[in-house]
């Protein structure tokens, strides 16, 4: 209005000046709070580091973000951990005590605590729980005014999908665990999700309160050192955070990152380094953050339901792999070569595979004499070669055989002891100004966050595996049909059907908000 109304009065305005005036200023009077709705925030850090664990190469945090509204609340959390229970050092109690300690504390609802777990591998302090209280008690201590905005980055040069589409139709997981397939079997890989979500708050004098930003990413790339890390969000968060200076808090919060690696995961050549990814992530952020605009604002929902699933039975799949693990370990066969012979045998007949065994005169020769002894000898190694890879390749594919049939049997027997056919999870949503959530206990898969995003037409939509609790991979109907293939459709308890219900679900939360 300070500038409008000296136009107004200098005459000098014209029309469409004025209409692109008041439209824009009605736009701003919708979403602006008014003095006493406007929505608080505080925002807080604590190292959860287990220095005693062993050599620590850079610091976990438990970080909260407390937003307030005169008659709602929400608290954000965010662990440097594998997950909020189940796998890892956090323990299935942390949740429940969290809330309740919250719920004593400061008579926040336990509905209104959302912790998401970065999913980094790192080793976190036993007493979590006390300092995840003591995080939220600084954020609730440190309420102050704040605007907010919202921004959509990208970042597609540090992630890879790493299920690997095979010409025989099936998909195999690219793993630490086991080897990859031959080169020629595989066809293609699946999407990545290059957005980054970010929530930006600002102090009312313009500096940035904190940073939530939104990834999809199995942060386990690793340090050189080979030391407890955050890993990739660690260095991201910590490149936001020094950028934009002050007490500025950012908090990664993962998304669908259930069949999403670091890039280069299996990269032998040279030591892994999530740093340089991070470094890369945190910059993406901040080149979106110098954009957003934020603004007053009084929107702050939160809903949480509980959601009963079907829980998969794999007894079948297992009897089928069993079948092929017995085939595999049936059709080795030995050969007179053993790994020393094995090898200066196969480097001579890949350097030179016309003459491997001599020089190219003593072929010669042989065509004169008639004797054809070293093209015998070839044919006879080349075959012996040919026989011993046969077996190498039969054993990598035993290895991942195991492995995900390990996994099918492990969560067969916790079906048979549970004596239940399905599970209860918790779901969330968050409305935040113009950005809706809806989180989910389990390791999302990427076209799962790409597909709900889609049907919600709305860019402000984030998806967040890892929260609330843990409950394995939850890949898609059709990923699940490649049961015992790799890990995030082996390593599941949920029956292909879990998705849909999960769908309708997320996109109902994602219309109430
Ligand atoms: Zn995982």
């Amino acid at each position: 209005m300070k500038r409008l109304l000296p136009a107004l009065l200098s005459r000098r305005i014209d029309f469409a000046f004025l209409i692109v005036l008041i439209s824009g200023y009605g736009s701003w009077m919708s979403v602006r709070a008014s003095a006493d709705d406007q929505l608080t925030a505080g925002v807080a850090k604590v190292e959860i580091t287990d220095r005693e664990a062993g050599p620590v190469n850079d610091p976990l945090f438990v970080k909260a973000l407390v937003v307030k509204s005169p008659t709602n609340s929400l608290v954000l959390i965010t662990v440097d951990a594998v997950a909020i229970g189940e796998i890892g050092r956090i323990g299935n109690d942390y949740l429940p005590t969290v809330r309740d300690q919250l719920f004593t504390d400061f008579g926040i609802p336990p509905e209104n605590v959302m912790i998401n777990a970065s999913h980094c591998h790192g080793v976190v302090r036993r007493d979590v729980a006390d300092l995840t209280v003591q995080a939220v008690r600084s954020a609730m201590e440190s309420q102050e005014e704040v605007e907010i905005g919202f921004g959509l980055g990208s970042e597609n040069t540090i992630s890879e999908n790493r299920r690997l589409h095979l010409k025989s139709g099936r998909t195999i997981d690219v793993r630490h665990a086991y080897a990859l397939p031959p080169d020629e079997e595989v066809l293609g890989v699946g999407p990545i999700d290059p957005a980054i979500g970010i929530v930006k708050f600002s102090r009312m004098d313009g500096s940035t309160l904190s940073v939530l930003y939104h990834y999809a990413c199995h942060p386990i790339q690793g340090v050189p050192s080979g030391g407890n890390t955050a890993d990739l969000t660690g260095f991201a968060s910590k490149v936001i955070e020094q950028s934009l200076g002050g007490d500025c808090v950012a908090l990664f919060v993962q998304g669908c990152g259930g069949d999403i690696n670091p890039r280069n995961y299996k990269q032998v050549d040279q030591p892994r380094d999530a740093e340089t990814l991070g470094n890369k992530l945190g910059l993406s952020v901040l080149r979106e953050v110098a954009r957003i605009r934020c603004v007053a604002e009084s929107r702050l929902k939160v809903i949480n339901e509980r959601l009963v699933l079907p829980r998969g039975d794999q007894s079948g799949k297992i009897f089928e792999m069993e079948k092929r693990q017995e085939q595999l370990l049936n059709s080795l066969r030995g050969t007179t070569l053993n790994l020393k012979t094995f090898l200066p045998l196969m480097v001579k007949y890949q350097l030179d595979p016309e003459f491997p065994s001599y020089d190219s005169y003593g072929y010669l020769r042989e065509v004169q004499s008639e004797d054809e002894a070293y093209r015998k000898l070839d044919r006879k190694n080349s075959d012996l070669i040919d026989a011993y890879i046969q077996n190498v390749m039969t054993m990598e594919e035993l290895t991942r055989v195991q492995t995900n049939l390990r996994l099918l049997k492990k969560h067969h027997a916790s079906l048979v002891a549970s004596g239940k056919r399905t599970i209860e999870v918790e779901v969330m949503g968050i409305r935040l100004g113009d950005v809706k959530m809806v989180t989910f206990p389990g390791e999302l898969t990427v076209p799962i966050g790409l597909e709900i995003k889609e049907l919600a037409n709305d860019p402000a939509t984030l998806i967040s595996g890892y929260t609330n609790g843990y409950i394995y991979y939850a890949p898609t109907t059709e990923q699940l049909e490649n049961a015992g293939n790799a890990q995030e459709d082996s390593d599941c308890i949920l029956a292909p059907e879990w998705y849909p219900i999960f769908r309708s679900k997320a996109l109902e939360i994602l219309r109430q908000l």
